[in-house]
């Protein structure tokens, strides 16, 4: 990652919206914000490989959930944060993750620029590769700042995506019933 060149954006975009770029409060805030977008955008320079590559060998075959994995991201047509929470269910087929590294996956996908679509593929995606899974689902349901504090300003509205691989694209029912585990309403 570029910090100059975070800087010297932000430091334009200051100038762009009037603002005085030497007053106390904004004398750092080019230099802070390129601090922060390490972090919060740390997910580019990194692969779900990483969190699934430690796997356990396990005979259940039957649905592993792990649900309310809370998430917060940036919507790429804005820069304005979304966040909410992560589902996620798969049907191993003799490897499984340890829980947390599926937390792990959701922050890896979370911490780019992103479209909250995308990122539910993303997840159940790398679940099926990485573990040979016979299925996965992922839910993901979030509030978009940049559609709660501008545009239609709708405050709690939330924005819920579904993806489904392998055996959960197939069967209604096992999709059914990761939805009830899961809560979402
Ligand atoms: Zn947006």
């Amino acid at each position: 990652m570029d910090k100059d060149k975070i800087k010297q954006g932000v430091t334009l975009l200051l100038e762009g919206i009037g603002e005085d770029i030497d007053r106390e409060g904004l004398i750092d805030t080019p230099d802070r914000i390129a601090r922060m977008y390490e972090e919060i955008f740390a997910g580019l320079d990194q692969t779900a490989a990483e969190p699934l590559s430690k796997v356990f060998t396990a005979q259940n075959t039957d649905m592993i959930v792990e649900k309310d994995i809370t998430f917060y991201s940036m919507c790429e047509h804005h820069l304005l944060p979304f966040y909410g929470k992560a589902h996620i269910a798969y049907i191993p087929d003799g490897k499984v993750a340890g829980l947390s590294k599926l937390a792990r996956t959701v922050e890896v996908f979370a911490r780019r620029p992103q479209l909250q679509e995308r990122m539910t593929v993303q997840i159940a995606e790398a679940i099926m590769e990485q573990l040979n899974a016979k299925g996965s689902m992922v839910i993901l349901e979030a509030e978009h700042m940049c559609m709660t504090m501008r545009g239609i300003k709708k405050p709690g509205s939330k924005t819920v995506t579904l993806a489904s691989k392998g055996v959960f694209a197939e069967n209604e029912e096992l999709r059914r019933n990761f939805i009830s585990i899961a809560g979402v309403n």
